[in-house]
């Protein structure tokens, strides 16, 4: 900014109106001898020599044209203005004097020049209009000025950087808008206060000491900082102070700029949440599992604290995915992840590694039963029906645990044994939850080779074959159907049970390539009975619900193999479980192909599965086949009774057909009988055995010896 121009400066003394109109003249001159012209101002100045003697005016002089001008000098001459006079002071004394002209001299008396009222004049006229000139710059520089303090302070307000100054002494003078908003003080709340007013409390004196430090030394501090806003809240706060020095080099006003950067770390937060977090579930994922895997180690290493490492696998979730789709199986997941997370402590860590695999680090846990207790809890807690778009489904987990530092020192190798302890959790029978010993990755390799022998087993067909297992009137004991079982006898390991080969074939996708082998053993069966008992008998087949999702696949086959065999489409029962069911957008159309054809339809293992019987009943099914688990404690338990009485009195108002599964015991039989069930399959009638055996033993019943 240009600086105003100072009082005085530039203005006009005598010595800048000197007029130039004047003659100079000895004593002994005469008017006459000049003959000047007539206009102007002139005045004659005598001189002797270097010395002033004074003035005379054209007037005086015209008036007596042949005098001495030293005679013409009679009237005092008034005393000589000085050259440093102010103008206003050289224009009263001429007034005073009632004189137009005035001599101006030096300091020395020495003769400088000559002034005159019109000269005086003209210099105020032009001082008035330099004064005018400079006084007109100044406004437009005043205004300009004003502009930019307009925009500075508008700067000053709009900007999104909170700004507090404060004076030498730390008193905060003035905040801006955005200071307010961030901080939630109002101007007046401020003003007058110290800016510890927003100390957070989580810096120490140390931190405020070296900032001083380098604003005193440097002028300036920056970095991060949290204050405290008005609400109370915590929050971090990129902030710059400069320092404004006087002209002494003394502090005058401390300058803060700062801005909040809640939102650049709430957005770092989610870049890290990102990166470490499942984002389905909010759990942390496989990266963040094994550094705080790593970091239990190290602590455990340094603590002599043990800890657990749990593999948990859900065991019916591909289903669920498959049957009821992705979304269903998202929140399925989401919901096993909460209660994961309730049941389990805080410091314990639970994590999404992928799928349906979840990882648990339990601190601190010692002993052995320590550990299964909290397994326990685990599995209960997902054993309680999740709701998952109007249905409910049961889930069951498995568990697989390595122990640190007996199973591993290493995080690879701790893992790897959870994961092999959770291989065999889930391919054995009994509980549900498995401990690493040695040897089990042998167990573990052994199923892979299972795998390959089950397939080059259904290739050639070799060692598969079917059991049959008749279902007997109850009053008659004489068989109304027969269900097909598979078998499989591998070449090394001898007979495998299905309960563990069955799975085998989902997992490896082998599903609609073993129905194919399926449907071919039972007709070629079928076909080697006499034709008077092949009438007369319903034949069941077990699909799982994938299989039955690929029915297009195979029911070809099937509709050949009847027409070969000259058997009725209502001897057909194929025997689906409830979660076939569930999925109606996958399962309507297979269901309506399988009742298109006349074929029958059995719900297996009834009682145990997820959907509760009102929504069973929305499709048509002929039969409930009710689960063993609940045939077995009929004898013994009043909530099995009650249950397959239920389940009897509802299917005959339904009118739908039972058959007890897994009748072992004449007590159970009779139960069966009192309650009303009229079909039942069973050790106690018969057990599953070849079409040969069968035949013989039909022949038997039809021609008792
Ligand atoms: P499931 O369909 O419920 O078959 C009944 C199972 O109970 C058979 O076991 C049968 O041998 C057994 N069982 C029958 N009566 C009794 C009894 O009185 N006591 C006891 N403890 N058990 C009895 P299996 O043959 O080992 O089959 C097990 C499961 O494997 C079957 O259960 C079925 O889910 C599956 N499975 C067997 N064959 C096939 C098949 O061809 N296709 C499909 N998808 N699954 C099959
Ligand atoms: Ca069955
Ligand atoms: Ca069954």
């Amino acid at each position: 900014m240009n600086p105003l121009p100072e009082a005085g400066q530039g203005l006009a003394t005598v010595a800048d109106c000197l007029s130039g109109d004047c003659l100079r003249v000895t004593p002994e001159a005469r008017y006459r001898d000049f003959a000047p012209g007539q206009d102007g101002e002139r005045v004659f100045v005598v001189m002797d020599g270097e010395r002033f003697l004074g003035l005379v005016s054209l007037q005086q002089a015209a008036l007596f044209p042949n005098r001495l001008f030293a005679d013409l000098l009679v009237t005092r001459q008034p005393p000589p203005l000085r050259p440093e006079d102010s103008l206003e002071h050289a224009l009263d004394r001429l007034e005073a004097e009632d004189a137009s002209h005035m001599a101006v001299v030096d300091a020395q008396g020495r003769f400088v020049g000559v002034t005159s009222r019109l000269m005086v004049f003209r210099c105020l006229r032009d001082r008035e209009r330099l004064l005018h000139t400079r006084l007109q710059s100044t406004v437009r520089l005043l205004e300009e000025e004003l502009t930019h303090h307009r925009i500075a302070s508008m700067v000053f307000d709009t900007t999104s950087e909170g700004i507090m100054v404060t004076d030498a002494e730390g008193t905060i003078l003035l905040v801006n808008r955005a200071f307010s908003m961030t901080t939630g003080y109002a101007p007046d709340e401020v003003i007058g206060q110290k800016p510890s007013l927003l100390a957070s409390g989580r810096h120490d004196a140390a931190f405020y000491a070296s900032m001083w430090k380098s604003l005193s030394q440097t002028g300036h501090w920056s970095g991060e900082i949290w204050n405290r806003r008005k609400n109370g809240e915590i929050y971090p706060e990129y902030l710059h102070i400069d320092v404004i020095r006087g002209k002494d080099g003394r502090p005058l006003r401390y300058v803060g700029v700062f801005s909040d950067m809640t939102e650049d770390r709430q957005l770092q937060a989610r870049l890290y949440d990102l990166a470490f977090h499942d984002p389905l579930t909010g759990l942390p994922n496989r990266a963040l599992f094994d550094e705080r895997l790593k970091a239990s180690i190290n602590h455990a290493q340094r603590t002599d604290s043990p800890f657990a490492l749990l593999y948990l696998d859900l065991d019916r979730f591909k289903m669920v995915n498959d049957t009821l789709g992705h979304t269903a199986g998202d929140e399925l997941l989401r919901q096993v992840a909460g209660r994961l997370r309730e049941t389990l402590r805080e410091t314990d860590t639970v994590a999404r590694l992928g799928g349906d695999e979840f990882a648990v680090i339990l601190c601190s846990v010692r002993e052995r039963e320590g550990i299964l207790t909290v397994v326990r809890k685990l599995l209960a807690s997902l054993r309680r029906p999740v709701q998952v778009s109007d249905r409910e489904i049961w889930l069951d987990a498995s568990v697989g645990i390595a122990h640190f530092p007996d199973h591993g020192d290493s995080a690879e190798k701790l893992m790897q044994h959870a994961d092999t302890a959770l291989y065999a959790a889930k391919s054995e029978a009994g509980p549900r939850w498995c401990f690493y010993e040695p040897g089990m990755g042998r167990r573990a390799h052994e199923r892979l080779e299972l795998e390959g022998a089950l397939r080059s087993a259904l290739e050639t067909g070799e060692g598969l074959h079917l059991a049959w297992q008749p279902q007997v009137d109850m009053a008659t004991h004489k068989p109304r159907g027969l269900e097909a079982l598979a078998r499989w006898t591998h070449p090394a390991l001898g007979p495998v049970s299905p309960a563990r080969f069955i799975p085998l074939v989902e997992d490896a996708g082998l599903a609609v390539r073993f129905t194919g082998w399926l449907i071919e053993a039972f007709c070629a069966d079928i076909a080697t009975l006499p034709h008077a008992v092949r009438t007369g008998l319903r034949f069941a087949l077990n699909v799982s619900a994938r299989a039955l999702h690929a029915a297009q696949q195979w029911l070809p086959l099937l509709d050949e193999g009847l027409q070969r065999l000259g058997l009725a489409p209502h001897q057909i029962d194929v025997e689906i479980t409830e979660s076939s069911l569930m999925d109606e957008d996958r399962h309507a159309a297979p269901l309506l192909a399988l009742r298109e054809r006349g074929f029958q339809i059995s719900v297996d293992d009834f009682g145990t599965g997820y959907s509760n019987l009102g929504y069973l009943m929305r499709f048509s099914v002929d039969r409930l086949k009710i689960d063993m688990s609940l045939i077995d404690g009929i004898a013994l338990n009043h909530t099995s009774r009650q249950i397959v009485t239920a389940i009897l009195r509802m299917a005959e108002a339904l009118e739908v057909e039972v058959v007890a599964e897994g009748v072992e015991t004449e007590a159970q039989r009779r139960i069966l009988a009192e309650l009303g069930c009229h079909e039942a399959q069973g050790y106690y009638f018969a057990r599953p055995m070849a079409m040969n055996e069968l035949v013989r033993l039909l022949e038997d019943q039809t021609h008792p010896h």
